[in-house]
């Protein structure tokens, strides 16, 4: 509540030391503007670095008295405008608070009462704005006059009397009833929200601490649940419902800082991009990336790629037709217990700026949605909506474990959220739609907990088949028993712990020796420069060459071929075609690269194909065909050389005899196994002919 904050001595003293700062500074172009546009421009925002650097003296009572000292800056603002401004309604708003002003709210005590803080949170509520009354005109019953009362702390205070120096009859209130003219009283927007600890500041199974926050003036509407903001505030007290003594507290926000959601808001400076520029054009730089991808957990290359590639993401597209296609990656990790699934999806989360990470068996009761909620004491009586994971990682990545485990509800609103990448709320009479553009990537155990043999590891993935589709990447992750496997993972878990150990205690004699000894736990990139990286690197939008571009689709085209003929064969779709480009795109941003060329298709090609072969269960490609298509990878490998042998002929075309004569040179393919083959790609329309009678094919 900036102009309706309650009346403070104002010094002079303070006035004139704001009027000078204003004055030293490029603030007083903005006092300017404000003259110029008000009332359009009725709200100026201060660095505080800015006033601590001119009159740290200001900048300390700032802090200690807030309301005095900015009452005192309007009042200078209104100096240094035009003398017909003077009671302008101006706020003052002061931005970036110094460290020591910050505080967790669990932290948030009796001696803030009054003060400026400032705190990282977490947006889980709001309510629409509200109009508040600052002065409210009252209309006198008895003599028709209309006084005016200021009123304090959002409490609505009638007149006491109709006051004679405002011409009014000077009955006192119990004498005459006063009417709320609502017209002529002047009112400010106000938003309630409620906030929450960042879930990453909570220590243990700690559960985070909430303050309710007011927002006004041009504020009021900025902020919506599951943003992630710095309040800077005044905290102040309100008395708890009935005869209670307990104060509860609650912030009057001065000013909000969206907090850097995303990639794009982090700063990188002109040395740090000259150092990734370099390190881009590493040959090995994906090597090195996937490798500074959670150190501590041993093995999983394909994975960590996958997940890393998700950070950098494909590229989000609007075609002509203003149809949208997503760029986001989504990924599944299904396995065994005790696989590192939890750890992976955890890692992931601290590393990206914007991770939000939940269980799908949570009973938060908010869910990966949103709850509606009503207290009795929170948005007076009516509904709000409380955001849930989803919602919360809009912009950003969302990581759920235990997928298998959430609730038919949520299941069903994570498929809305996927796919339109926004989700409709009807809850009690409340209809909402809340943006859920994220990432997500999430594990889930097996049916049986556990793979069982006796089944296809596919059938035993336990989501319907409409979700599962949604994901661009499935790993299987399997425990068994293998010993050359086992050693190196024991190895490297008893190190990480060694190195752990020695990094507590880093100063004893002979701990150099056990880092040096446990260097492999450590990465080549720190998470810190990782994520600048991506950060710089996201910057990048390529664009499909077109040879990478053939690659993809004779992939795509190769698969789909080998569906055909079999009745029950399920062929990729286009779907997975999509995950191929976004893939490829994120990889050609890992090397920062303007084009995505066929090496990034290749590598997406190889990392999808990982994927599926893992979802076999067994190193044998069959099974992958199978499950892909229905078709073995020998028939497939025939379809892409003699495709090959068709394509390299160019325009002109081929005729079916050399075809079928080079395929048997190099490929050793069987003439009837050609003659099946072209027929097939014929029918399909991959290839044509172009001269019937000679039996000259062509690509199409
Ligand atoms: P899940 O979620 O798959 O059930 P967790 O992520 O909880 O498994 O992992 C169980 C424990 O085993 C963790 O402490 C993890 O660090 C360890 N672990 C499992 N596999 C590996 C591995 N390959 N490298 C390092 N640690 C591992
Ligand atoms: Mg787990």
């Amino acid at each position: 509540m900036i102009s309706s904050a309650p009346v403070h001595e104002i010094a002079v003293d303070t006035v004139s030391r704001w009027e000078s700062f204003f004055q030293r500074t490029e603030y007083m172009q903005k006092v300017r503007e404000i003259a110029d546009l008000y009332p359009e421009l009725s709200s100026i925002i201060v660095d505080f670095q800015a006033i601590d650097h001119v009159d740290s003296d200001l900048a300390e009572q700032l802090l200690d008295h807030p309301d005095a000292c900015l009452a005192a800056g309007r009042e200078a603002i209104c100096n240094l405008m035009h003398q017909d401004m003077r009671h302008a309604s101006i706020a003052l708003r002061v931005t970036r608070l110094p460290r020591d002003a910050r505080v967790r709210i669990r932290d948030l005590r009796g001696r803030h009462i009054g003060r400026l803080v400032a705190f990282p949170a977490l947006v889980t509520r709001s309510v629409q704005p509200k109009h508040n009354i600052i002065i409210g005109a009252f209309q006198c019953a008895r003599c028709g006059q209309v006084v005016m009362e200021q009123m304090r702390d959002r409490a609505f205070q009638e007149p006491l009397e109709c006051y004679k120096d405002q011409d009014g009859c000077g009955r006192t209130s119990s004498s005459t009833k006063f009417r709320l003219i609502s017209e002529r009283s002047s009112t400010e927007d106000v938003q309630k929200i409620e906030c929450q600890e960042p879930l990453d500041d909570l220590v243990g199974g700690a559960s985070p601490a909430r303050m309710t926050v007011w927002l006004s003036g041009e504020l009021a509407g900025t902020v919506s649940a599951g943003a992630r903001v710095i309040v800077n505030g005044i905290m102040r007290t309100v008395r708890g419902n009935g005869k209670s003594a307990v104060l509860d507290a609650e912030v009057d926000a001065i000013s909000i800082e969206q907090q850097s959601q995303r990639f794009t808001d982090i700063e990188i400076t002109p040395e740090e991009e000259a150092e990734f520029e370099k390190a881009s054009k590493d040959p090995q730089i994906f090597d090195h990336l996937v490798s500074s991808i959670a150190p501590a957990i041993k093995g999983y290359e394909n994975e960590k790629a996958g997940l890393l590639l998700q950070l950098f993401g494909g590229v989000p597209k609007q075609l002509d037709d203003g149809s949208r296609r997503r760029g986001d990656i989504h990924i599944l990790l299904v396995g065994d217990p005790g696989v590192a699934k939890s750890q992976l999806l955890e890692y992931m989360s601290h590393l990206a700026p914007h991770g939000v990470y939940a269980s799908g068996k949570s009973s938060s009761g908010v869910g990966l949605t949103c709850a509606a909620t009503r207290d009795a004491d929170w948005g007076e009586g009516q509904w709000t909506l409380q955001a849930g994971a989803m919602v919360q990682a809009n912009g950003g990545n969302l990581f759920v474990d235990e997928l298998d485990k959430m609730t038919a509800e949520d299941r069903s609103a994570m498929h809305e959220g996927l796919e339109s990448q926004r989700i409709t709320v009807h809850k009690a009479g409340l209809d909402a739609t809340l943006p859920t553009e994220c990432s997500l990537a999430a594990a889930a155990n097996p049916k049986y907990g556990r793979f069982e043999d006796t089944e296809e590891l596919a059938a035993q993935i336990d989501l319907p088949d409409t979700l599962q589709s949604r994901f661009d990447l499935i790993y299987m992750m399997r425990d068994k028993p293998n010993l050359k496997v086992d050693r190196d993972i024991a190895s490297h878990i008893l190190q990480a712990h060694r190195r752990g150990g020695a990094l507590l205690n880093r100063y004893e004699v002979g701990m150099d020796a056990v880092m040096e000894d446990t260097a492999e736990i450590a990465p080549t990139y720190s998470m810190d420069w990782l994520r600048k990286y991506i950060a710089w690197s996201k910057r990048v939008i390529p664009v499909m060459t077109t040879t990478a571009a053939k690659l993809i689709e004779d992939q795509y085209v190769t698969i789909r071929a080998t569906g055909q003929g079999q009745d029950s064969s399920v062929p990729i779709t286009a779907r997975q075609l999509e995950g191929y480009v976004r893939l490829s795109e994120a990889m050609a941003r890992a090397r920062h690269s303007k084009a995505v060329e066929p090496r990034d298709a290749k590598l997406a090609i190889d990392l999808c194909e990982y994927a599926l072969q893992r979802v076999s269960g067994s190193g044998e490609s069959r099974d992958v065909d199978r499950i892909m298509s229905g078709t073995s990878k020998k028939d497939r490998s025939k379809i892409l050389l003699i495709l090959e042998i068709i394509r390299s002929a160019g325009r002109q075309g081929i005729s079916r005899t050399e075809v079928s004569e080079v395929a048997h040179e190099r490929h050793r393919i069987e003439e009837h196994e050609t003659a099946t083959v072209l027929t097939r790609l014929l029918e399909r329309g991959e290839i044509m002919y172009r001269d019937m009678n000679k039996g000259i094919v062509a690509v199409v």
